[in-house]
């Protein structure tokens, strides 16, 4: 009898403990609304300046600034990056919503639109986080899920009986996934290979943003027509990167472990093709990995010899997991200028956005939500 009242006494105890806390809760989340409300209140202001000076509601650059301002406030509190990063471009997007409600509002359909990427594997994938934070970021009503595929017949027909409205397309189904198509860009049709499915009127169109990402990323750090430039790879990275940058007329060499598969890609697009185990014979200002040495979890890999890599060099990888591979830290050791992996990411991912939903891709927040991620991950 004394021990059960003892219990009893603990329970009420621990409740009232919870109510405490619960009501703490409260308070706070009143509090929080209230300032939420005030700060939509002063971004309504400023609509209404913009409006006056006929100047655009958006502006990625101010909402990036913030997003990266609070992020460095944050450091080492409780609130994980992800999840300040999920809250925050809320907020951001009910500000600019307030400013502009339609503009923020490009496709108010009330069934989202579906995307997904297909691979095997993918539960690595950090396109997911990337395209739902775009999404978030710009109130598109749109969803994007990961299915591992090993089959892509019947990955196809799901994508269309189904009705996504998009696919991003990876390892190993990038070439297989052109049979299963209805169209395809001329880009894409050269490379070979497809990353990027769009439904359009019930047609599925197949695109190639590798390309496209792996320019955009390179050419942040240097010129590329007229540059000597060492691809190593033949696979589908390394095709689609050869492509863009011949289309920009670089000057490309494939280095590749396997003659054959080298020597045909060359064929194919008209390159230059060194074994990689003659590497030192080639001369070259731009150096780009386009295998996967050096990727997680063989972090001490390198596809060159160190004493392959110059100071005048710019060297680039297509790995991005770990964001700073041994490739990349050699060289800047060395002193030469580095284009990271997560760069040609976030810019074959971006395409694809544009691609989708006919809007500006937030590109900041698309790679701050991918570094974010990364960094949780390691
Ligand atoms: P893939 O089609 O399988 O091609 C792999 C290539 O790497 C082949 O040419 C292969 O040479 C070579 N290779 C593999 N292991 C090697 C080793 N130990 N030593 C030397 N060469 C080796 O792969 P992929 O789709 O091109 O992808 C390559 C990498 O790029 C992956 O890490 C992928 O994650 C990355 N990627 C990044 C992005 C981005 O946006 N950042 C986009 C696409 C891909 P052999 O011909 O001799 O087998």
């Amino acid at each position: 009898m004394q021990a059960e009242s003892k219990n009893i006494g603990v329970h009420q105890a621990a409740v009232s403990r919870l109510d405490k806390h619960r009501r703490s809760i409260d308070e706070i989340d009143a509090t929080l609304l209230d300032l939420i409300n005030k700060r939509l209140s002063q971004a309504k202001e400023i609509g209404k300046i913009k409006e006056n000076h006929r100047a655009p509601i958006r502006d990625n650059v101010r909402e990036s600034e913030i997003l990266e301002r609070l992020m460095a406030i944050n450091e080492g509190c409780l609130l994980s990056k992800t999840s300040l990063l999920q809250i925050f471009s809320d907020i951001v997007a009910a500000s600019r919503d307030i400013q502009e409600p339609a503009a923020s509002h490009p496709r108010g359909k009330e069934v989202p639109c579906v995307y997904v990427v297909m691979g095997s594997p993918i539960a690595h994938s950090l396109s997911p986080i990337m395209h739902n934070m775009a999404f978030r970021a710009t109130q598109f009503n749109g969803v994007y899920i990961a299915l591992e595929v090993k089959d892509i017949s019947s990955a196809m027909a799901g994508l269309r009986n189904l009705h996504f409205k998009g696919a991003s397309i990876t390892i190993p189904h990038k070439v297989s996934v052109i049979e299963y198509l209805d169209d395809i860009d001329s880009t894409a049709l050269n490379i070979k290979a497809v990353n990027t499915i769009i439904e359009n009127n019930g047609r599925l169109v197949g695109f190639n943003t590798d390309c496209d990402g792996a320019v955009r990323a390179l050419s942040e750090k240097t010129s590329i027509s007229g540059k000597k430039i060492a691809i190593i790879g033949a696979g589908g990275a390394a095709r689609a990167i050869a492509y863009g940058i011949k289309s920009e007329k670089g000057s490309v060499t494939i280095l590749n472990r396997s003659r054959d598969k080298g020597e045909q890609l060359a064929r194919d697009l008209e390159l230059n093709f060194r074994p990689l185990s003659e590497c030192r014979h080639v001369k070259c200002e731009v150096v780009i990995n386009a295998t996967p040495v050096g990727m997680t979890p063989y972090v001490d890999d390198m596809p060159v010899p160190g004493d392959f890599l110059k100071k005048d060099m710019v060297v680039m990888d297509a790995v991005y997991s770990p964001l700073k591979t041994r490739l990349l830290k050699t060289a800047e050791n060395i002193g030469c200028v580095t284009v990271d992996g997560i760069s040609m990411f976030v810019f074959q991912g971006a395409k694809q956005f544009e691609l989708w939903t006919g809007l500006d891709a937030p590109l900041e927040i698309m790679k701050m939500a991918v570094i974010t991620a990364l960094e949780q991950k390691s």
